[in-house]
This record gives structure tokens, sequence and C-alpha cells, in this order.
């Protein structure tokens, strides 16, 4: 017997019909003897539809507000998933993130997860219980309800895997598992048996939205076997060969027998650069640039500052796209005349592409084949930056999509 954490997207989750199906999945898991906890997320479209109806109010809803309504999505999945389960014959119990309780900071709309009381879970597994727990949802404090950033019901998942100590963490989704990239812009993709969890880090940072980034630092810190594997397929195949199917994030390094240089493509299609001209070149200038920004709350990612010419220099640095106008504003307002720069130039059409592959360290020449393959293809590279593991471009956001097909093509990730 195992205490096993099983998560399920919104696509999942995204009927009664597929709820009825989740719940045939878990009951034949909680049916093998082991003990079941499933967090679930709120049905597709949801989470938007309710943001949705917020902006149609006010263009910059309160954050605390926003919070309140956009975690009622996730509310509804584990009420609906523990009726489906007792409608199949299963004890099964749903809770609210501040019934379990899952407390976080107050940082609402990205807020991070501080601790995870599971003594009430434990309680009812014992009993035998299945528990349902909402994704994406916590409470701070002062008792408000907070939530994780979008995506962020895998983090919930993983992190009450850990705080349980469970054996392994199941995200279940629409896709059977972690790909070379997204299979939604290249076809033959392929799907990866295993992935390091370092790899994993930086392909969710750099966009692969299959697994929130924080659901990987949390699978990384608590060593927390945590496998991507499809929810869509018959509910009733054999235990032992769903167990083993999909994606699981490794942490040995030697297990990537099967991996060349380079393991996956990601991408990022909502970045905006801004550069700030004229800037002069004197002690201080990257922070009296970049701390208003911060101040703001808003996450800068690349920056470059170009050679100074007569004591004058540009610094460019790039931006999620949401926060573009948030930052040129805070530039405009804080920044320009404080440092006497010339003037502030931005773009909010840019992508980012990344190569990822632990095997860049032990290979040369990565860099070059990349940059070689986006000129035959007359793509214009903007910004770079690297790390032991990945070698990013910023381009224009047109020709994203061309950059990762002929990425992908040029490593020779694409099924054989
Ligand atoms: P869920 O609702 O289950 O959380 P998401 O939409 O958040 O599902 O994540 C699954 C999606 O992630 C897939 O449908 C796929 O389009 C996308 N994706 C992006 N990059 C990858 C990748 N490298 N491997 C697999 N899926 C990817
Ligand atoms: N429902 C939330 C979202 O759409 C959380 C999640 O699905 O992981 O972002
Ligand atoms: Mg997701």
């Amino acid at each position: 017997m195992a205490l096993i954490v099983h998560k399920y997207g919104g696509t999942s989750m995204g009927s009664t019909e597929r709820i009825k199906n989740v719940a045939k999945r878990v009951a034949k898991w909680h049916d093998a003897g082991h003990q079941i906890v499933v967090v679930p997320s709120a049905m597709s479209g949801e989470t938007n539809r309710i943001i949705g109806l917020a902006k149609e109010i006010s263009a910059q809803p309160d954050p605390r507000e926003l919070d309140m309504i956009a975690s009622t999505g996730e509310q509804v999945s584990v009420g609906l998933l523990a009726i489906a389960l007792q409608a199949i014959g299963k004890q099964a119990v749903s809770y609210a993130g501040w019934q379990v309780a899952i407390k976080t900071d107050s940082a609402h709309t990205k807020a991070r997860i501080a601790s995870i009381d599971e003594a009430k879970v434990k309680a009812d597994l014992d009993a035998g219980k299945i528990v349902i727990i909402t994704g994406f949802q916590g409470v701070d404090e002062l008792g408000n309800i907070t939530t994780l950033g979008r995506g962020g019901s895998d983090t919930s998942a993983v992190a009450v895997a850990a705080a349980l100590k469970a054996q392994e963490c199941l995200i279940y989704t629409d896709v059977d598992g972690v790909y070379t990239t997204d299979p939604r812009v290249v076809s033959d993709a392929r799907r990866l048996n295993t992935v390091t969890f370092e790899e994993m880090l930086e392909m969710a940072s750099l966009g692969s939205k299959v697994l929130q980034i924080r659901s990987v630092e949390f699978a990384g810190n608590y060593r927390m076997p945590t496998r991507v594997l499809s929810s869509l397929t018959d509910p009733l195949i054999p235990l032992e060969e769903e167990a083993n199917s999909g994606t699981l994030i490794s942490f040995e390094e030697d297990t990537h027998m099967e991996q060349a240089t380079i393991t996956g493509i990601a991408f990022n299609r909502d970045e905006a650069k801004i550069t700030v001209l004229g800037v002069p070149d004197r002690p201080g200038i990257a922070y009296q640039i970049l701390g208003p920004v911060a101040d703001a709350n808003i996450e800068v990612d690349m920056i470059i500052q170009n050679q100074s010419v007569e004591g004058k220099t540009d610094f460019t640095f790039t931006v999620p796209r949401g926060e573009y106008a948030k930052a040129m504003d805070v530039l405009e307002t804080s920044v320009k005349a404080h440092i006497g720069a010339g003037s502030i130039v931005g773009d909010s059409k840019v992508s980012k592409v990344s190569v990822v592959g632990v095997g860049m360290r032990s290979h040369v020449g990565i860099a070059s084949q990349m940059f070689r393959t986006l000129s035959e293809e007359g793509i214009n590279i903007q910004m770079i930056s690297t790390s032991e593991i990945k070698i990013s471009v910023l381009i224009d956001e047109k020709y994203m999509e061309l950059a990762v097909r002929s990425l992908h093509k040029a490593f020779g990730l694409e099924n054989a």
C-alpha cells in the first residue's frame, strides 16, 4: 500500500463525463489498496471565464477580490469529483485550501505555499476515504483566500505530496507526457520517458506550460517522484501499465542515456522588450533602472547593456508581456528624468525560444548550430542568454513557430 497524489488538469475535469472517468480511475487505484489524495483544477475555461467577468467590470481588479473569485472553479471541481466517487460506492471527502489548511503568503494571484497541515488528511486516509483537495488555492495568515498563479494546481499537488510524504505524485493531463517541445506546435515531437529535474525546471521556466515551474521546484526540493501522464486513456487500463506510462522526472543524471545533446525546445510567446536609450554609463545605473521595476513586482528576465559611447549607453531588458504597460509607466514616471536617460522604446511583440539539455555541458557547438539554423531561416536574433544547460534567443513573435520547428528538426528531436 502506498500514498499517492493524483492531479487532474482542466481538460481532464472538463465535463461531468470526464469527471466520472476521473472517479473511475481514482477508484481503480484505491481498489488496488493505495491511499489516494486527488488535487483537481477547475473545469477547462472556467478560471478564464471568471477572471473575464472581473475584467468586464474593472481593468485592474483588486487582487484580493480576484483571488476570491478565481479560486471558485476548483471548489466546484472538488465537490463534483467527491459526488462522482460517492456515486460509484467510494467514501470521499472534499476540502478547500483553507480547510486543509494550505497556508501561503499574502501575494495575491501569485502566492507561495508556506506550510500544509497534513493531520486531517491523514486521518481521513486512515479511515479509508479518498481525499480531494482544491488545486490552485490557499489561505494567508489573515484568512484571506489566495491563489498560486496560473497553472498553480500542479504546485498544489506536488506540495501536498511532499507534505504527506507520498510515494509519488501523478500529474494527469491532456498529453501523455513531456515532449521534446509542445506537440501542439510540432506534430512529430517525441515523448520523453524521463527528463532530468534540472531540464524540467529550465523547460518550465522558459515557457513549457505542461508543468508550473514552482511544482518542479517543489519536486526538486523534496525529491518527490513526479510523473506526467495522460488522463484521456481508458480509465480502466491495467494499473501497472498506467503506473509506468508518461514521463518521469528523474533526479539521476546517469538515467540520461537516451538523450543526445539537446532534450527539448521551449518557447514563450508572451515577452516584451524595453530599451532605455542614452543612459549615462556610471556605477549604480542598472540598479536605478531595475530597482523601481522590481519594486513594482515586475519580473525582469533577459538583460543587456551596450558598450558605452562618449559616456552614454543603452540598456535593454525583457518583461512578461502582461506587465509591459506597467513597466513602461514605471520607467517614464520614476526612472527617465531621475537618471537623465534619453528616451525609452519598447516592443511588445517578441518571443523567446530556448534549446535545453544537460548534454550541452559536454558538447561544444550547440550555440553555433542554433544560430546557423535561425540564420538559414532568415530569423533575426535580438537578444541571447545562456546557462550551463540552455541557450535562449529573443526574436520577433511572428517567427516563433518557424524557429521552434526548424530547431526541433536541426537537433534531430523528431520521432524516428
Ligand atoms: P492541465 O490543464 O492538465 O494542467 P496544461 O494545458 O496546463 O494542462 O498543460 C498541458 C499542455 O502543455 C499540453 O496540452 C501541451 O500543449 C502543453 N505543452 C507545452 N510544452 C509541452 C511539452 N514540452 N510537452 C508536453 N506538453 C507541452
Ligand atoms: N485553474 C487554474 C488555472 O486555470 C489553475 C490550474 O489549472 O492549474 O490557471
Ligand atoms: Mg496546467
